[in-house]
């Protein structure tokens, strides 16, 4: 059977040269990082060098970069740590109500704890607006976090205004840019980042290990208590073989940023105009102008997105409907309701994401069956109301 990968927002394959910089780190090169002897400090030159690779991507400091697990965990010690070391200041965090679930879920148990966090709305393309932004903040805001770019809806927020805004305040600025650093240029100083939140596994390296970049001087409580990996900031043996790995993903992505892009967007101009062809009654939802090329969410009209993944699922097409996260579970897309959709337009919507492993044969194949799953479904949906109506 076919095999056709479109959920490179869930997760992407790992490089074959990341890979072959892993593989000495998983055999001979096996020292604790943090040992003094020579197969600790083999290990360290690994870690020193990743270290170097993502600092560089970002414009930031080699010391400014702390590994963690993956983006999950840097998205919890950003909104947790950077609340904890400053609750004396205030107790007022604003995110806005499209973030992942590591920032959401994590606000939502400070708020247990006395903080008070405002969800900013956003308009019916995903985007948040700066006005919002600037009605919600108090002189007792301590936080502010807003993902890069949404990892269902490819939106991109205008990161260096609010940014902007808030770089004469004491209010520090978290960013999530797990989603963007696939596809946006990305420079801390530029965008007045204080803390910024990436992984390895969405930029075709491997999983389970990320990074939070915190700015020099930035108040932070830690997490992880235990050695003192990370500056002493964040205990825990050092994953050295995944760390070398994020970093050369890291390097590979920002050198072909620019063809992975065009590639990208090639690919998915080429399928839009396809689908919106073959299949009618169809909404694309996102804002068209303001959003990477990798990230394509369609509703169905009178179809259940679930029905469409399984339908391609039979014939090997991989896509999602909301986020990995969210599927498997009956809570509906956040993010979806957040930008106001009606409950059909919610339930029938299926992401498409690609990567730079794609072919244009592949969206052939995808659009070919996509149209007749939704052909099908249609046509039982349409025989399922007649029949309520013969009920009645
Ligand atoms: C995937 C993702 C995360 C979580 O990163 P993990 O490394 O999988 O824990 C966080 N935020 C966004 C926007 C993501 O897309």
């Amino acid at each position: 059977m076919k095999k056709v990968y479109l959920d490179n927002a869930a997760t992407t394959s790992l490089n074959g040269e990341v890979l072959n910089d892993m593989l000495p780190y998983l055999t001979d090169v096996y020292g604790n990082s943090n040992s003094l002897h020579s197969f600790g400090r083999d290990a360290m030159a690994g870690v020193d060098h990743a270290r170097d690779q993502i600092a560089s991507a970002i414009g930031a400091k080699s010391t400014e970069i702390y590994f963690t697990s993956g983006g999950t965990e840097a998205n919890n010690w950003a909104i947790r740590g950077i609340a904890y070391a400053n609750r004396k200041k205030g107790n007022h965090i604003i995110v806005s109500s499209i973030e992942h679930h590591s920032i959401l879920e994590t606000c939502k148990d400070l708020e247990s704890e006395g903080f008070v966090v405002s969800y900013l709305p956003v308009d019916d393309t995903g985007l948040v607006s700066v006005a919002d932004l600037l009605h919600e903040f108090r002189p007792n805001t301590i936080l502010v976090s807003i993902m890069m770019v949404n990892n269902e809806i490819g939106t991109i927020q205008h990161i260096k205004a609010i940014g902007d805004i808030l770089k004469d305040t004491n209010t520090i600025f978290h960013c999530d840019a797990v989603q963007a650093m696939s596809s946006c240029k990305v420079d801390v100083n530029d965008m007045y980042i204080d803390a910024l939140s990436m992984s390895s596994h969405k930029i075709h390296g491997p999983k389970g290990v990320g990074a939070l970049y915190v700015k020099k001087g930035t108040p932070i409580k830690k997490l992880i208590y235990g050695g003192e990996q990370e500056f002493n900031r964040r205990g825990g043996t050092t994953n050295v073989a995944g760390i070398v790995g994020f970093g050369k993903a890291m390097e590979l992505n920002i050198k072909n940023l620019d063809y992975t892009n065009k590639k990208i967007k090639e690919l998915s101009t080429y399928f839009i105009k396809k689908v919106e062809y073959e299949i009618p009654d169809i909404k694309i939802n996102g804002n068209l102008k303001q959003k990477v090329s990798s990230i394509v969410n369609i509703s169905f009209d009178f179809v259940d997105g679930e029905s469409i993944l399984m339908l391609l699922d039979l014939e090997g097409i991989a896509v999602s409907t909301g986020s990995a996260c969210a599927s498997g579970s009956p809570e509906k897309s956040h993010v979806l309701k957040a930008m106001g959709l009606d409950a059909k337009d919610v339930n029938s919507a299926v992401r498409f994401s690609f990567g730079i492993d794609n072919t244009k044969e592949e969206i052939d194949y995808t659009v070919e069956v996509l149209a007749r799953a939704v052909t099908k479904l249609r046509a039982i949906s349409a025989l399922n109301k007649k029949k309520k109506v013969v009920k009645k």
